[in-house]
């Protein structure tokens, strides 16, 4: 029989309103498990839990919340590989990411133990004489946390990780797609020594979970990372309850190649910002920006470099890129290759569905050539294996073209040029910006955010994060 997962709400496991399969994409016929899919009340009394538990933990002291971080993030380390394998298993990308990205949310607990022990003020005299004025940050309160399928273990953990570490309680929805790791992620925190009621996993549909818990009167704060189209309605929804937001959205990344660009570095780096992790990474470089006398090298070891990779099981060695995550995302990949042709681009390499030993959701990764700035495949994103190449004449169109989008997460240039190299960092109009290396591979110590329409409010991780999950208080004392 398959093993049924519940919710955790006050610090009890709650059987669902109903279950759903969690399915393997590499394998149709494997199933996981049987996740709960909470109903509204369910919503509701979570809510309620973290209210009540918040006055408490708010002021428990920053010893037992560095300890439960510290003892979560060592079991995460010490269990990578199972959580990896299982992140692998659900979500699709190959056994060393999965292991990887374990492996980060073990780093990002054990970061913010350390972090919650730096929370620092500012004492200042007061412009008046004999008044002493002190700068404090304090916990917002009750925070919801909304995350997307393509890191099912990494964004929870780094939204949980500073949520708990200021004093917050959370109500956290995972994506519908992956509730597995989500509720391994809960169950270890269950176990951390963290009161009942200030962390609640609640499982469910967007529409059903995520909408009421955005517009909970009990919540203070959202922290959303998903596409553009739904977090652009949790503003909305945000600005007419005057509820703090931090948005993480889409990307449309460039990875511009230059003539004096090392080739097999500009090659590799392509590749590994492309299609690694499916190309299902916020980060990931779907324009490649490729000046004249670079191209016709560059596009033959593309094309060569392209043709060795291994897309299969995810959970099988030697495999380089797994199976895209669910049948509606294959479909809008393959969708977007034709309407790529349609616009007038070549296809030059893959783009078609793959047939494995298992029926999966494989599919070749795609590179088209010939395209524009205004085609809609390098306007949209896409989130899947599938890029195409900008031909531009030099550095200052490679820059203009960059820039040439809605979005701005990830900028990458490849170049050996001083020159070049530091005029895209300062002029590149995207929060991240990489210097020969992929778009994508951030480490978890500094700020991770956008420009434009792929973030909104404060950034998250390293100490920026506290922007977000605390409030500031101004005191004044007469002396
Ligand atoms: P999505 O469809 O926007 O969903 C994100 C989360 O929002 C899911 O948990 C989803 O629940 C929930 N949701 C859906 N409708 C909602 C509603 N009306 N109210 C509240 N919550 C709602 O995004 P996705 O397909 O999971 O993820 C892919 C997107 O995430 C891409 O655009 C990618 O670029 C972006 N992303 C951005 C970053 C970053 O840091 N910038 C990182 C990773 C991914 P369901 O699962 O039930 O739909």
């Amino acid at each position: 029989m398959t093993q049924k997962f519940d919710n955790l709400i006050n610090g009890t496991w709650v059987a669902g309103a109903s279950y759903s399969p969690n399915i393997n994409p590499s394998n149709l016929s494997d199933v996981l498990g049987d996740y709960a899919q909470a109903s509204a009340e369910h919503l509701d009394s979570a809510v309620q839990a973290a209210r009540a538990a918040f006055p408490a933990w708010s002021v428990s002291g920053i010893q037992a919340r560095s300890d439960a971080l510290d003892k979560i993030g060592t079991e995460i380390l010490a269990r990578r590989e199972e959580l990896g394998t299982l992140l692998a298993r659900e979500e699709g990308k190959t056994l060393a990411e999965g292991i990887g990205e374990a492996a980060r949310a073990g780093n990002i607990f054990k970061f913010f133990a350390g972090e919650c022990l730096r929370l620092a003020g500012e004492t200042l005299p007061s412009v008046r004489p004999g008044i002493g004025v002190e700068v404090t940050r304090e916990p917002m309160g009750v925070v919801g946390l909304i995350t997307p399928w393509n890191f099912p273990i990494a964004i929870p953990a780094w939204k949980i990780a500073p949520a708990l570490a200021y004093g917050n309680c959370v109500v956290f929805k995972p994506a519908d797609l992956v509730p597995g790791c989500a509720w391994a992620l809960a169950e270890i925190i269950s176990r951390s020594g963290i009161p009942a009621g200030v962390f609640n996993l609640v499982m469910g549909r967007g529409s059903v979970i995520g909408d009421p818990l955005v517009n909970h009167p009990g919540v203070d704060a959202i922290s959303f990372t998903g596409s553009q189209g739904v977090g652009g309605r949790i503003a909305q929804q945000c600005a007419v309850n005057l509820k703090k937001v931090q948005l993480e959205m889409g990307g449309k990344n460039p990875q511009v190649i230059l003539d004096d660009a090392d080739l097999a570095q500009a090659v590799e780096l392509s590749v590994q910002s492309a299609f690694f992790s499916t190309g299902q990474r916020c980060t990931a470089s779907s324009r490649l920006i490729v000046t004249d006398a670079i191209y016709p090298r560059f596009l033959d070891a593309m094309k060569t470099r392209m043709a060795s990779l291994k897309v299969g099981d995810a959970q099988q060695a030697g495999i380089d890129i797994g199976p895209v995550s669910s049948l509606t995302q294959l479909e809008q990949d393959l969708s977007y290759v034709q309407i790529g042709q349609d616009e007038g681009a070549v296809l030059v390499a893959g783009g078609e569905r793959l047939a494995r030993d298992n029926e999966g959701f494989y599919m070749a990764p795609a590179l088209l050539t010939e395209t524009t700035a205004t085609m809609r495949i390098n306007r949209e994103e896409v989130f899947g294996p599938v890029a195409s190449i900008i031909r531009v004449k030099g550095y200052e169109e490679a820059l203009a073209e960059a820039n040439n989008t809605p979005f701005g997460l990830s900028a990458g240039i490849a170049t050996t040029s001083l020159k070049y190299a530091t005029h895209f960092k300062r002029h590149s109009q995207a929060g991240m910006v990489m210097v020969n290396l992929p778009t994508a591979g951030v480490d978890y110590h500094v700020p991770f955010g956008g420009r434009k329409s792929s973030s909104y409010g404060s950034r998250e991780q390293g100490k920026y994060a506290q922007e977000f999950f605390t409030t500031v208080k101004t005191a004044y004392t007469l002396s």
